[in-house]
C-alpha cells in the first residue's frame, strides 16, 4: 500500500464527464489499497475567464482581490470531484488550500509555499477518505488568499507529496508524458521514458509548460518521485523525472527543445562605456519588479557601447518607460525595443561531454536563413533569441538536427 498524490490538470477536469472519469480512475487506485490525495486544477479556460472578468473591471486589478477571484476555479472542481467520488462509492472530502493550511508568503499572484499542515489530511486518510485539495492556492500568515502563479497546481501537488512524504506524485495531463519538444508544434516529438531533474528544470524554465518550474524545484529538493502521465489513457508509465542520469551507454546529447514566445528585447544605444553602467540600467528595472532574462553588452567603440536585455512581453512597455527615465540620467543616445521575439533552447546533460553542439545549432539555423539576435549558454543548454515568425521552423529544424525524431 502506498500514499499517492494525483494531480489532474484543467483539461482532465474540463467537463462533468471528465470529472466522473477522474473519480473512476481514483476508485481503481483506491481498490488496490492505496491512500490517495487528489489535487485538481480549475476546469480548462476557467482561470482565464475569472482573470478576464477582473480585467473588465480594472486594467490592473488589485493583486489581493485578483487572488480571491482566481482561486475560486479550483473550489468548484474539488467539490464536483468529491461528489463524483461519492457516486463511485468512495469516502471523499474536499478542502480549499487555506482550509488545509497551505501557508504561503504574501506575494499575491505568485506566492511561494512555506509549509503545509498535514494533521487534518492524515486523519481523513486514516478514516478511509480520498482527500481532495484545491491546487494553485494557499493563504498567508494573515489569512489572505494567495495563488501560486499560472500552472501552480503542479506545485501544490508536489508540495503536498513532500509534506506527507508520499511514495509518488502523479501529474495527469492531456499528453502521456514529457516529450522531446511540445508535440503540438512537432508531431514527430517522442515521449521520454525518463528525464533528469536538471533537464526538466531547464526545460520548464525555458518555456515547456508541461510542469510548472517550482514543482520541479520542490520535487528535486524534497526527493519526491514525480511522474507525468495521461489522464485520457489507462495504460502507460508516462515519464519519470529521475535524479540519476540515465546510465545508458549512448546518452543522447540533446534531450529536448524548449521555446518561449513571451520574450521582448530592449536595447540602450550609445551608452557611455564606463564602470557602473549595467547597474544604472538594470537597477531601476529590478526596482520596478521586472525580471530580466538574457543580457548582452557589446564591445565598446568611440567610448560608447550598446546594451541589450530581454524581459517578459507583459513587462515590455513598463520596461520601456523605465528606460526612458534612465536614458537622460546616463546620457544614452537612443532606446529601441522589439517585442516580436522568441527564445528557442536545446537542453541536454550530454552537452557537458560533447563540444560542438552550439556550432551544430547555429549552422542548422543559418541554413534556414534564421538570424540569431542573442545567445546564452549554460553547461546543459544553449538558448537563442530569434524573430517570432521563425519559432516553429526553428523548433522543427533543431528537433531534427539533434536526431530527436528517431528512436534513441
Ligand atoms: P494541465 O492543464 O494538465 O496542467 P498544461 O497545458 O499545463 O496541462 O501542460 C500540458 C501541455 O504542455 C501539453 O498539452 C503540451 O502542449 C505542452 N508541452 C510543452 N512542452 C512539452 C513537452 N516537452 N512535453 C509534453 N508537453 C509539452
Ligand atoms: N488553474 C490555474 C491556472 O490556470 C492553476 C493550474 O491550472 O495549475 O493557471
Ligand atoms: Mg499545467
Amino acid at each position: 500500500m502506498a500514499l499517492i498524490v494525483q494531480k489532474f490538470g484543467g483539461t482532465s477536469v474540463g467537463s462533468t464527464d471528465r470529472i466522473k472519469n477522474v473519480a473512476k480512475r481514483v476508485a481503481r487506485w483506491k481498490a488496490q489499497g492505496h491512500d490517495i490525495i487528489v489535487v485538481p486544477s480549475a476546469m480548462s479556460g476557467e482561470t482565464n475567464r475569472l482573470i478576464g472578468l477582473a480585467k473588465e473591471i480594472s486594467a490592473s486589478p488589485n493583486p489581493r482581490e485578483l487572488d480571491v477571484i482566481a482561486s475560486t476555479g479550483e473550489q468548484v472542481t474539488i467539490a464536483l470531484l468529491a461528489m463524483a467520488m461519492h457516486e463511485e462509492g468512495l469516502k471523499a472530502k474536499s478542502y480549499t488550500g487555506p482550509q488545509v493550511r497551505v501557508l504561503t508568503d504574501s506575494t499575491h499572484t505568485k506566492a511561494r509555499i512555506l509549509s503545509i499542515d498535514d494533521q487534518r489530511i492524515r486523519q481523513d486518510l486514516a478514516e478511509g477518505n480520498v482527500v481532495v485539495v484545491a491546487g494553485f492556492q494557499g493563504a498567508d500568515e494573515h489569512g489572505n488568499i494567495t495563488t501560486l502563479g499560472r500552472g501552480g497546481s503542479d506545485t501544490s501537488a508536489v508540495a503536498l507529496a513532500a509534506a506527507l512524504k508520499a511514495d509518488e506524485c502523479q501529474i495527469y495531463t492531456d499528453v502521456d508524458g514529457v516529450y522531446t519538444t511540445d508535440p503540438r508544434i512537432v508531431p514527430e516529438a517522442r515521449k521520454l521514458d525518463t528525464i533528469t531533474f536538471e533537464e526538466m528544470l531547464e526545460m520548464a524554465s525555458l518555456g515547456s509548460k508541461v510542469l510548472q518550474i517550482r514543482s520541479v524545484e520542490f520535487a528535486g529538493k524534497y526527493k519526491v518521485k514525480l511522474r507525468v502521465l495521461s489522464s485520457f489513457q489507462d495504460e502507460g508509465e508516462g515519464t519519470l523525472i529521475t535524479v540519476e542520469e540515465d546510465k545508458q551507454m549512448e546518452q543522447p546529447i540533446i534531450s529536448g527543445i524548449a521555446f518561449n514566445r513571451d520574450e521582448a528585447k530592449l536595447t540602450v544605444l550609445g551608452v557611455p562605456d564606463r564602470p557602473g553602467i549595467a547597474y544604472q540600467i538594470l537597477g531601476p528595472i529590478a526596482e520596478a519588479n521586472i525580471d530580466v532574462d538574457m543580457i548582452i553588452q557589446n564591445v565598446g567603440h568611440d567610448g560608447t557601447t550598446d546594451f541589450s536585455f530581454t524581459v517578459n512581453r507583459s513587462d515590455f512597455s513598463k520596461a520601456l518607460g523605465v528606460l526612458d527615465t534612465v536614458k537622460a540620467q546616463i546620457g544614452a543616445r537612443e532606446i529601441v525595443g522589439d517585442n516580436k521575439n522568441c527564445k528557442v533552447s536545446a537542453v541536454g546533460v550530454g552537452m557537458r561531454s560533447h563540444p560542438g553542439v552550439a556550432s551544430q545549432m547555429f549552422r542548422a539555423l543559418a541554413e534556414e536563413g534564421i538570424n540569431i539576435q542573442m545567445i546564452s549558454t549554460s553547461e546543459i543548454k544553449i538558448s537563442v533569441v530569434i524573430d517570432e515568425k521563425y519559432l516553429e521552423l526553428a523548433v522543427r529544424v533543431l528537433h531534427k538536427t539533434f536526431g530527436l525524431d528517431k528512436e534513441a
